[in-house]
């Protein structure tokens, strides 16, 4: 679509943009801000995060575009199960977590700046005595540790039975060494690629190294449901699907893209608004019995009232948008 098309049609979507505070710091943020637009399909969350330029930020938006004109693909499944996330927490408040969820899968966020391994060991500790033997234990180091910290961080951590450590190292290449050297050791633990997957623009390349086991794929930064689905089938890897850090809009694009792929064998991470401390639906995709029905969400009437982000905020995000659509009507042009 030319961009002065695609300008047009964006700018005629009713929009908004909120401001939601988060319960405990995640990723580094307190706050999360974001854009919620209405299309003649639905609703879609435009959300990338506020260091992202243009041309990441335009993959997002591809997402938001889909939700807005296209809706989304067919479903296979109406119920989809979920991980229940404990941030970088004391071993206490990860247990209180835990056991205030009926999941059976946990995701643990490790490796978090300032913290030692000793901390995440406890951590984890806690954790699978919450969940108990029957229980499945995840960690994320969001690409945090060395290959050589990694090897360490995981053979101490491999007593607590971990399905999978997401990300432990940030380049595919890294990921590629660590996966090899635990197979050598003997340490059957397997390896999430997640930002390998969504932002090195080179999905691929996790295959071609053989560096991970199992794809996160997330709908918002890897531009679609569709898109998902492709890069998923490409990959030829059992996929999690999980949120980036979104209000019920944005996760019922991912429970489509859950909802839509042919198989589903882990828990998905999508099951993040609690880390909100409000949401725009009074019917908030959380879990419950540990899983999320499938459905689209709709924010309530009051939500722009109760959570819009000051003005000149909402000016920064319109800002983002026009330079977004200039760049997605001409891919090929560098974003000024
Ligand atoms: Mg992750």
């Amino acid at each position: 679509m030319p961009d002065d098309q695609l300008v047009g049609a964006v700018g005629s979507l009713p929009r908004w943009v909120y401001s939601i505070g988060l319960r405990t710091r995640f990723r580094g943020l307190t706050r999360r801000e974001g854009m919620l637009l209405r299309g003649p399909a639905g609703w879609g969350e435009w959300s990338p995060f506020v260091e992202y330029d243009a041309r990441e930020s335009a993959n997002w938006f591809a997402a938001t575009l889909e939700a807005c004109f296209e809706g989304f693909p067919a479903a296979v499944r109406t119920v989809i199960p979920v991980n229940v996330t404990v941030p970088a927490v004391a071993p206490e408040a990860a247990q209180r977590i835990v056991s205030a969820s009926a999941c059976r899968t946990a995701k643990v966020k490790v490796a978090e700046q300032g913290q030692t391994l000793d901390d995440d060991i406890n951590r984890v500790a806690a954790v699978r005595q919450a969940i108990g033997r029957d229980g499945t234990v995840r960690v994320d180091a969001n690409g945090a540790w060395s290959v050589e910290q990694g090897l360490q961080a995981v053979r101490a951590l491999s007593r607590f039975d971990l399905e999978y450590v997401e990300q432990p190292c940030r380049t595919v290449e890294e990921l590629a060494e660590l996966r090899r050297l635990l197979a050598r050791q003997h340490l059957d633990v397997a390896i999430a690629a997640d930002e390998s997957i969504r932002r090195t623009g080179d999905p691929q390349r996790v295959r071609e190294l053989a560096a991970a086991d199992i794809a996160v794929l997330k709908v918002q930064p890897l531009g679609g449901v569709r898109r998902c689905l492709e890069v998923a089938e490409q990959l030829g890897l059992p996929v999690v699907v999980s949120s980036a850090l979104e209000t019920s809009v944005g996760i019922s694009m991912g429970l489509a893209l859950a909802a839509a792929l042919p198989e589903l064998p882990f828990a998905c991470g999508l099951n993040t608004v609690r880390l909100f401390d409000a949401d725009v639906t009074d019917d908030p995709l959380v879990e419950s019995g540990g899983v999320i029905r499938v459905r689209s969400v709709t924010p309530e009437s009051d939500a722009e009232q109760r959570l819009a982000a000051d003005e000149q905020t909402a000016q920064r995000w319109d800002a983002r948008l026009l330079e977004v659509c200039h760049l997605a009507g001409h891919p090929d042009r560098k974003p000024t």
